[in-house]
């Protein structure tokens, strides 16, 4: 989502310039990697519920495949951009990269809000989207995902039209699906869990046990929830979320003192996550405007949400306390708030590290997927943790080393190994 004068892809664009210079990137590796290599733009008809024709735009960027297949999310939102397609798919390159998958990087999106489309309508976009594209997309070539506000349902109608099109089973073609149709277990917690394994860690190196911290969150979709969940199950305590009403077309932050109940929250809120305002106060909850969820005494901020949500003109809100802010949303930052966060020493952990278990338990289903041999849940998940967690200390190591942030020492990793295999493929 563009925001006032944020465009997120020239966010992804200027992190990455900062970035090739520290590399010392040649000119041809950097003009190769500061763009998409393809983008696909198309208008996807659908015959709405009412009998009329509607039109959708629909987009799918590939960033860069030198590593393997483009991977990622496609995102339905009205406020869909070209420009948002392109920093996400760049943002899933870097992603891929750090934490070591051979995945290259790639995103979707149709321009549409599901809040007002039946599940027939948004079938037919689903499969719209294929049908434009089908040729363009596979299983060693580019592997959608979920991403916000799509999931199984929508996953397993594109795998769908996929395979009708190339008939045969392509299990491998897409991920996040459900559980039983080709899916993994531990998919759905995956990105919110992940978040929670990097978290830990930090906290861990910053001598803080997580029954000692607060946090306070934005968002309360699927990367928020599952992220809560484990917080919670560490022994954190989540003082407020804040998340979008769809009634009223503005956020709120819910606040419990002692801290949120997860349960309670999850009972009175619908598949977007929106929460029901009237119940919260029932039980007990203060509704305050949408931007006190970044204003907390908290020690942890976790915007889970959309782009460019601390920016220039909230970050002076943070709270002194605050001491750590991990990135479940992709590009929650915008460039000049992160310099500020930096000048006050808040500790960052980037969201392409942070929010990198989607995809690679992603890259688990795909393996299982081809394989056609499925995995206990409790294996998936201690994958993921190993593979978080490796990734977290090749980070933490290489900040500490060169003394950079930890964005900077992610972007150089990743950066670099994507650049080594351009330059292996004699590409530049
Ligand atoms: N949409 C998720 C992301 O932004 C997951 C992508 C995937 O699993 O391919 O990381």
């Amino acid at each position: 989502m563009e925001t006032g004068s944020y465009n997120p892809f020239q966010t992804a664009q200027s992190q990455f310039d900062k970035v090739a210079s520290l590399l010392d990137l040649d000119e041809g590796i950097r003009d190769l990697l500061r763009q998409p290599m393809r983008e696909y733009q198309f208008t996807i008809p659908v015959h709405m519920d009412d009998g009329k024709v509607k039109v959708f735009k629909g987009f799918r960027v590939q960033h860069n495949d030198a590593r393997g297949p483009a991977k990622g999310g496609i995102r339905f939102h009205p406020m869909e951009t070209i420009d948002t397609v392109r920093a996400l798919a760049m943002w899933m390159t870097w992603k891929c990269s750090v934490v070591d998958i051979p995945l290259g990087g790639g995103k979707g999106g149709v321009v549409c809000d599901p809040h007002h489309l039946s599940m027939r309508e948004q079938e037919q976009i689903c499969r719209g989207w294929v049908r434009q594209i089908a040729k363009n997309l596979g299983p060693v070539t580019d592997v959608p995902a979920p991403d916000v506000m799509t999931n199984g349902q929508h996953m397993l109608w594109m795998l769908d039209e996929y395979e009708t099109i190339h008939s045969g089973r392509y299990p491998g073609f897409i991920t996040g699906k459900p559980v039983g149709m080709g899916g993994s277990l531990g998919r759905t917690e995956a990105t919110g869990f992940g978040v929670v394994y990097v978290l830990r860690e930090a906290l861990k190196e910053m001598g803080l046990s997580p029954t000692q911290v607060t946090a306070s969150v934005q968002g309360f979709g699927n990367v928020a929830r599952y992220a809560v969940q484990l917080f919670l199950q560490l022994g954190g305590t989540v003082v407020a979320i804040a998340c979008w009403d769809q009634a009223d077309k503005t956020a709120c932050t819910y606040r419990k003192k002692g801290g949120i109940d997860l349960d309670d929250l999850r009972a009175i809120s619908d598949k977007f996550g929106g929460i029901d305002k009237k119940q919260a106060r029932e039980r007990g909850y203060e509704v305050l405007p949408g931007s006190a969820w970044l204003e907390q005494d908290v020690d942890i901020l976790l915007p889970a949400a959309l782009e460019n949500q601390i920016n220039r003109e909230n970050v002076k809100t943070i709270s002194q306390k605050v001491k750590v802010i991990v990135e479940g949303a992709n590009g929650p930052t915008t460039p000049d708030a992160d310099e500020i966060i930096k000048q006050r020493g808040i500790y960052v952990l980037p969201d392409f590290l942070a929010n990198a278990g989607g995809v690679t338990c992603s890259y688990f289903e795909q393996v299982q997927s081809n394989a056609n041999y499925f995995w206990e849940k409790d294996k998936v998940l201690s994958k993921l943790d190993a593979k978080m967690t490796a990734a977290f200390a090749a980070v933490s190591e290489l900040a500490r080393k060169q003394k950079l942030t930890m964005r900077d020492a992610a972007y150089v990793i990743a950066v670099d190994r994507v650049a080594q295999a351009v330059r292996q493929r004699g590409w530049a």
